[in-house]
């Protein structure tokens, strides 16, 4: 039998290269040797550390070549995108979680499609989401803090969290895992440092007061450019997406 070797670029798999699927495969283990690199600097094991690949703006064909490069779990910021790509993607069993801002409107498709809410800013829309639950299922959800105070942000302000934790903890169709938030953007990573540390403690002390049923156990902060600091403080999800993906157009 002959065997052919095929050059690792220029074939086509479902509209994408297969150089595509290589450099996924790069950059994927590039990433996660960065967040290995940042828990050793601070004695943390990096499998305390998850990864979320934020598709947005990319195509089902390439979340299907993430997915097979090793990747199971994906961010998606607009729930109509969510709902169009998740239908097209062929790899089964991943996760998909919702990280930019929901319309009230939107919360009867966001339950059906994403297995955790990272975006919940008010008691109103976990209200919704509450209401919205089929009677035995639970989702899973993160209280979005606007540590940095810009009024432009999403977010609850870090002083209304405690009030908000109350409120939340009583719906029984929601589970609070933790925290998330996206801090100013500094040029130099370094800068956004206090805000990641702001949300570190935000969690302990939330955490310490043992409100049943929410765990403080997710910490869902830094991206691209800024996820080792991240790290260092305590994050226990980075969501990234150009550093995997390349650049995005929109
Ligand atoms: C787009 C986005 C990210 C990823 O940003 P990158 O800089 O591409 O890594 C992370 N979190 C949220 C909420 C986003 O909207």
């Amino acid at each position: 039998m002959l065997w052919r070797v095929e050059p690792d670029f220029g074939g086509n798999l479902n509209g994408v290269s297969r150089w595509g699927m290589n450099s996924f495969v790069s950059s994927l283990a590039a990433v996660r040797e960065s967040m290995a690199g940042a828990c050793l600097r601070v004695g943390r094991r990096p499998e305390s550390v998850r990864l979320l690949a934020v598709s947005k703006t990319q195509s089902a064909a390439v979340v299907d070549q993430v997915a097979m490069a090793g990747q199971h779990i994906f961010g998606e910021n607009r729930v109509q995108e969510a709902r169009d790509k998740i239908s097209l993607v062929r790899q089964s069993g991943l996760q998909w979680h919702l990280i930019g801002p929901l319309q009230r409107n939107k919360v009867k498709m966001a339950v059906q499609l994403f297995q955790m809410i990272q975006s919940v800013d008010s008691v109103e829309l976990a209200r919704e989401i509450d209401r919205r639950m089929p009677p035995d299922k639970i989702m899973p959800i993160l209280l979005q803090v606007n540590v940095g105070g810009e009024t432009q942000k999403s977010g609850l302000a870090s002083r209304d969290l405690e009030k908000t934790l109350l409120e939340v903890a009583r719906l029984s169709h929601l589970s609070v895992q933790g925290l998330m938030t996206v801090p100013p953007f500094t040029e130099d990573p370094q800068e956004a440092r206090p805000f990641f540390r702001e949300l570190a403690e935000l969690a302990r002390s939330m955490g310490a007061l043992a409100i049943e049923g929410v765990s403080m156990d997710t910490l869902s902060m830094g991206m691209s450019h800024d996820f080792e600091v991240a790290i260092e403080e305590g994050a226990t999800m980075v969501r990234v997406g150009s550093s995997l993906f390349g650049m995005r157009d929109g």
